[in-house]
């Protein structure tokens, strides 16, 4: 099997909307999230819906880099645990990092406890910088020089403990976000944008 850096996402099907916009600052969003739960109301964007504290498990196979804990408690995000987690989804080949959107970890901590595995996310790729993704463009014409990868928005990933098409049905029915299935990768593409599957 070829060795895979990334999905050739976000492919051709999976286009961000025209006028799409990442609705990204981590206290803006905070500040959304805690009105908007009191009032029932919905957004565009997918608004988690979680306990007080949320926790996440991820690593990355080729460095050894990983976090583990909680990054949301009492009503709003840890930005130590979000610094440590933008460094292990990091760009690996320009060693480049860049403020991941934590809606991103949402919907991964959520994905992983409706799976109800036990084990830690592999992460095969976060954020790519515009020249990764270009790289990235020259290889396969299926990726979009608009991926959410460059917007700190996805991850491609899989649960060691679990198969990679039910962990997709499964995101895909959660419809928080963008869900692409790698079947011969083995893995799933997640990202917090509109909700899409390819
Ligand atoms: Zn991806």
């Amino acid at each position: 099997m070829a060795r895979i850096f990334g999905c050739p996402c976000c492919g051709p099907d999976a286009a961000v909307p025209p006028g799409f916009v990442p609705d990204h600052p981590v206290a803006r969003r905070g500040v959304l999230i805690a009105a908007l739960s009191g009032l029932g109301a919905s957004v565009a964007a997918p608004v988690v819906a979680q306990g007080a504290t949320r926790s996440l498990r991820v690593r990355r196979q080729v460095t050894g880099d990983g976090f583990e804990g909680v990054y949301f408690r009492d009503g709003r995000y840890d930005r130590q645990a979000l610094r440590q987690l933008d460094y292990v989804f990091r760009d690996l080949s320009r060693a480049e990092t860049t403020p991941m959107d934590p809606r991103l970890f949402d919907v991964l901590s959520t994905v992983a406890r409706q799976m109800d595995s036990d084990e830690a996310y592999e992460v095969i790729s976060g954020y790519r910088t515009p020249e990764t993704n270009a790289q990235n463009a020259s290889r396969s014409g299926r990726v979009s020089q608009v991926s959410l990868h460059m917007s700190g928005m996805a991850a491609d990933c899989r649960l060691p403990d679990r198969n990679s098409r039910e962990m997709a049905r499964l995101a895909a029915n959660l419809r928080l976000g963008g869900v692409g299935l790698y079947t011969s990768s083995g893995f799933v593409h997640l990202d917090c944008g509109p909700v899409r599957r390819w």
